[in-house]
């Protein structure tokens, strides 16, 4: 009476329905495990799982999932699945209700691993569920082809193109966002003109023509690739205000690492560890900092010119019209490289070729912001899993977490079989 109580539980936790039910639960509970036994009514036609034809029963074989836990019991179905021989397709396995063709676990487990990899990394999912890291990965594979099968392709308006590296290493992939829809589109190999054209290539013409702006860094192999692909590409690429003001900060560090040493050669400590003070945006710095760099600042070092120019640079981002645009800029690169800041003078050479790109930003406000945040995210989770050992892993982990995937396998309620 008892087991007949477990089974009948048993069938309705698992969603078990007819013509399969649940035979016989068996639990160890010295090993704790629990193995539950799944019959399928013999009485049943089964149907080829490629075209649904009913045909013949070939044979059987037995298969185990891993599931759900029951308590603190590591639970396993095993079920005799029959194997049926189509005229059309050769003998194949039929199809199971509660877990896709060809993975050990069942869906409503392998559900769990996809919530869990979201909070953790792939190694700490591993421990707590008691699985492989092969197994875990497996899930992750999974999901993310599942979910780029199941991704509509758009038409694109609004998309951003970065390199990214995965290692320590200069390893690098590109990703492009769809930065209206605030998701990654693809990862790439790579970050040569080819890697992003095979994007373009990919792509169904009529969702690339729709494209209002891409952007980008002042980088030539995505330039090209762009110009190679998409209309009008002087009016559309956006050289956006992150990786411009990246080229500032670069320029202002070098003025001041030259400065530091220039100094340091007759015996002139000031400028010994303020690297950070210069890169800070001194609104976020806290009261005894802010003071420091105050000091610093309103002294004459060649460091803190190069400053004030890389403060302007971040005040002229909000203007509407291109004329006013083009004339702000062009009297920045003006002041910069007519100073005797020889890094500056470089940037402003940089600034002054890529000034069409990064007028288009301003005015078709192409701001990467989301992608920002998606770039942290990245960040996070290469220093997450201490960094990935190839390309197709970091890809995989990218599209899981950045790739607005649907991601979780559908549980069939109705069995072909
Ligand atoms: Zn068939």
């Amino acid at each position: 009476m008892l087991a007949m109580r477990d089974r009948d539980l048993y069938a309705k936790l698992l969603c078990i329905e007819k013509p399969w039910f649940v035979r016989e639960v068996d639990a160890r509970l010295d090993s704790k495990e629990v193995e539950i036994h799944i019959g399928l009514s013999p009485r049943k036609r089964l149907a080829c799982p490629e075209c649904g034809v009913l045909c013949g029963r070939y044979d059987s074989r037995t298969r185990s999932w891993r599931h759900l836990d029951t308590m603190q019991y590591r639970t396993v179905l095993t079920a005799d699945v029959p194997r049926v021989r189509c005229k059309e397709h050769g003998v194949k396995q039929v199809r199971v209700p509660w877990a896709e063709p060809g993975s050990r676990l069942t869906a409503l487990f392998e559900s769990l691993v996809i919530d869990w990899l979201k909070e953790a990394s792939t190694s700490a999912v591993a421990r707590m569920l008691r699985m492989s890291w092969d197994e875990v990965d497996g899930v992750m594979r999974r999901a993310v082809a599942r979910g780029l099968a199941r991704r509509e392709s758009l038409p694109l308006r609004k998309i951003g193109v970065d390199e990214t590296s995965f290692q320590k290493r200069h390893e690098y992939v590109t990703v492009v966002y769809d930065t209206e829809r605030a998701r990654v589109l693809e990862v790439l190999d790579g970050r040569k003109q080819e890697d992003l054209e095979d994007f373009f290539w990919s792509t169904p013409l009529e969702h690339i023509s729709t494209i209002q702006s891409v952007s980008m860094d002042m980088w030539p192999a995505y330039i090209n690739a762009v110009k190679r692909h998409i209309e009008d590409p002087d009016k559309k690429i956006c050289f956006d205000r992150f990786h411009v003001a990246q080229h500032l900060g670069k320029g202002v560090n070098k003025v001041r690492s030259e400065e530091t040493a220039e100094l340091r050669s007759i015996g002139d400590k000031t400028l010994v560890g303020t690297r950070f003070l210069w890169l800070q945006n001194p609104e976020r710095m806290n009261p005894q900092r802010r003071a420091r760099f105050e000091e610093l600042r309103s002294a004459t070092f060649k460091v803190a010119r190069a400053w004030a120019m890389k403060e302007v640079a971040r005040g002229l981002w909000s203007y509407r019209t291109r004329g006013w645009a083009q004339r702000a800029w062009e009297r920045l690169i003006s002041w910069m490289s007519r100073s005797r800041l020889g890094p500056m003078r470089g940037v402003a050479k940089t600034l002054r070729k890529h000034l069409w790109g990064i007028i288009n930003a301003i005015v078709l406000k192409a701001t990467n912001a989301d992608l920002e945040s998606t770039n942290a995210k990245i960040q996070a989770l290469k220093k997450r899993a201490c960094g990935y050992r190839n390309r197709r892993r970091f890809r995989h982990a990218i599209l899981f977490h950045c790739g607005d995937l649907q991601l979780h396998p559908q549980l069939t309620t109705h069995t072909q079989a």
